[in-house]
This record gives structure tokens, sequence and C-alpha cells, in this order.
């Protein structure tokens, strides 16, 4: 985490609220299924270094990222668990995953041939087919070609083929068809094999959640690590109540009463209608904070106040109940008392998703560990 920054506005991250999600998910999958945590995109916006740390503390066995740059960078941060690279990457870079023992996601006969030509007997390469059952993006889609690959395999003593996994597109949706579909797929392709690799997985944090059949033996846990719900719809169903671990705060750097009539920000968009208190916050658009946030309400005090005027990139204004200090804590995402914004409610007002919130935050505001 950063320790020294000179801007009031900062990111917390309760790692206390990531052990709690993961030891409930790990009560839950028992012990004969391991935990990888996913942490790519700076683990959700968390901060990869100290959430992979934390997670590793705490049940997790093995990290998922989605580059090899990810990878590379938790191993120079002395990260030394297992990871495994989820998105595609450059036969040519083979050499340099096997030499940092990160473990590649494979699915075409053609990569395997040519990252073959990069790779040392001394130093093998750890993979995990990845299968397509369902979700379109990467993976074998054909037993031919899924038989291809694992002879392949069994002939390059520079390979190793640690696991094979899937991924789901409706684990987070009421509706359970596709994903029974996409099981009973992955099944069937898994009976292609003549030997069944070390780890089998499938699970998203919805999937593991919510159905105990695609547990196999191990599961990649993102969101529901960072206590946030995979989707609206299940949230009320969930087998125990998540805790978020981010929270994003501010504090009031300028406060002034304005007359009626008084105009705000860029356009001069806002027109005050009667005297009111201003506070203006160290926190814009460059900071993920988004111009549609317009309107958005913070907490100050414990009490709602609205966003008003236009959202700059470095600093915005909020319409305060009454006079409060420089230097009173405002909270954007998170509780103040009996109040609180969650990440869901930011999501609601932008028309997404919660995990876009938290990837959203930029890497300029400090994240701060408790
Ligand atoms: N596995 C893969 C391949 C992913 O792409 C992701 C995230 O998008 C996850 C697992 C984790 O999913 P979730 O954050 O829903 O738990």
């Amino acid at each position: 985490g950063q320790t020294n920054f000179y801007r009031d506005t900062w990111a917390e991250i309760n790692l206390d609220a990531l052990s709690y999600n993961i030891e409930k998910m790990r009560q839950h999958i028992g012990n004969d299924v391991k935990l990888i945590a996913v942490v790519k995109a700076n683990a959700y916006g968390h901060g990869d270094e100290d959430i992979a740390a934390a997670a590793l503390a705490s049940g997790a066995s093995y990290l998922a990222v989605a580059f090899l740059d990810e990878a590379l960078a938790l191993r120079k941060k002395g990260i030394n668990a297992p990871i495994l690279v989820l998105g595609a990457c450059r036969p040519i870079d083979a050499r340099l995953a096997a030499e940092w023992e990160i473990t590649l996601t494979v699915f075409q006969p053609q990569w395997l041939e040519e990252a073959s030509l990069y790779l040392l007997p001394d130093k093998k390469l750890k993979i995990h087919l990845k299968l397509d059952t369902g979700m379109g993006r990467l993976g074998v889609r054909e037993k031919d070609i899924l038989k291809k690959l694992e002879l392949s395999i069994k002939q390059n003593a520079s390979i190793h083929l640690e696991g094979v996994y899937t991924h789901f597109a409706t684990a987070d949706e009421i509706d359970s068809t596709y994903l029974e579909y996409q099981l009973s797929h992955f099944h069937k392709m898994l009976s292609y094999f003549d030997e069944r690799p070390k780890f089998l997985h499938l699970s998203n944090s919805a999937a593991a959640l919510r159905f105990p059949s695609t547990h196999f033996n191990a599961i990649r846990l993102g969101i529901s690590m960072y206590g946030l719900s995979p989707s609206p719809e299940i949230e009320e169903d969930l087998p125990y109540r998540l805790k978020p671990v981010l929270s994003l705060h501010t504090k009031l750097v300028h406060v002034k009463k304005i007359k009626k009539g008084s105009k705000l920000s860029y356009g001069a968009t806002y027109e005050a209608e009667e005297d009111e208190w201003i506070g203006t916050l160290p926190i814009g658009y460059a900071d993920g904070w988004i111009r549609r946030l317009n309107g958005q309400e913070v907490l100050v005090n414990g009490l709602r106040a609205p966003i008003v005027g236009r959202i700059c990139m470095d600093q915005c204004l909020v319409k305060l109940p009454n006079e409060f200090p420089v230097g009173t804590v405002v909270t954007l995402i998170g509780r103040q008392g009996g109040a609180s914004i969650s990440v869901n409610e930011i999501a609601k007002k932008l028309d997404t998703i919660n995990y876009e919130i938290t990837c959203m935050i930029a890497g300029r505001v400090p994240r701060v560990y408790k």
C-alpha cells in the first residue's frame, strides 16, 4: 500500500473483510477444493500485491491474472505462489513464463508448436488447457483438436499439463439452463482425455456460491472475494453475507456559502436555487469519478449530499446541508454511521456492473490497507 501521499483522496482496502470473504468461501467449498484468487486488473482495482499476499495468507493457494505482464509484476514484487495467466499469451513469451514459473493457458495446437521452439527442457512450462464450453472467448471447441493438443503435450518434455478449465457465461443469472449445458459439455470433453491433469476448475464466484456440482477440485474466486455480489439478482440468495473490501473517501478542501443565483463549474450549468453551502472535493474524472456521476450523492457527517455542477478532471463540488469545516471526511463509497453508499449504487447510477466500478478507480488514487 501507499503510505506517503499528499492528497486528501484515498481508497481504503479492508483486508479483514477480504480474509472473512475467503474464509467463508473456504468453509463453503470444503478442504478438498483449492481456491484460486483472481487478482487481475490490479485485483479489481484493490491493489494486486497486497491483495495477493492477503489472499494467500487467508487460504488461497493459487493466483490468476489476465495477462503475462500482470503475473510478472507480481513475481517482481516477491509473490512466489503459483500464478495462472487466464488470457492469451504470445508463443515467443513461453520461455519467459517458464523462467518465472508462471502457468499459461493453452488452447491452440499451433501455439504449442511455436512455443516449444523457445522452451528449454530443464525449465518446464506449466500449462492449463482451456475448453470453450459456451463462453466463446478462448478455448478448445473440438475433440480432434483436444486430442492433438494432448498428444503433442505428451511428446514434449518441456511442457507440463497441470490443469483443465472452462468459464461460465451465465452463472450469475437465476436461470441455470445454460450453466447446466456448459457443465455437461465440460464433462463430455473431460471424457476425451486419456489422463486427467491435477486441477479441474470451472467456477467463478457465482458458480462457486450457488452450484457445488461445479466445484471439481478448484474454483476461481474474483468478485465475491472483494465482498461484492456477482449480480444483484442473486444477492438475496447467497449462502453467506459478503463484506465489501473497498471504500472510497476524500475530504472537504474548501467550503463556502454562495448566493442564490450563483453558478458553478464548467459550463456554469448549475445555478443555486437559494443561498447554499458548497464543498470542494479533490476527486474528479481522472480518478475514475466520471462526469456521468453528476447528481450522485456522497456522505458527509452521515448525511447524503449531492454532487452539483460538472465533475472536473481533479475536483468536484457538493451541495452541503450546512457548513462543515475544511478537512471533514467525505465518503463516496462506504459507510458513515448508519448511512452507506454501496458499489452497487454507483454501478446502478452508471447503468453497469459493480466489477466495472472498482476497476475504474484510477491508479493515482492511493490505496490504504487496514
Ligand atoms: N475466471 C475467469 C476466466 C475470469 O475471466 C474471471 C473474471 O472475469 C473469473 C474467473 C472470476 O470471476 P468472478 O469475479 O465473477 O468471481
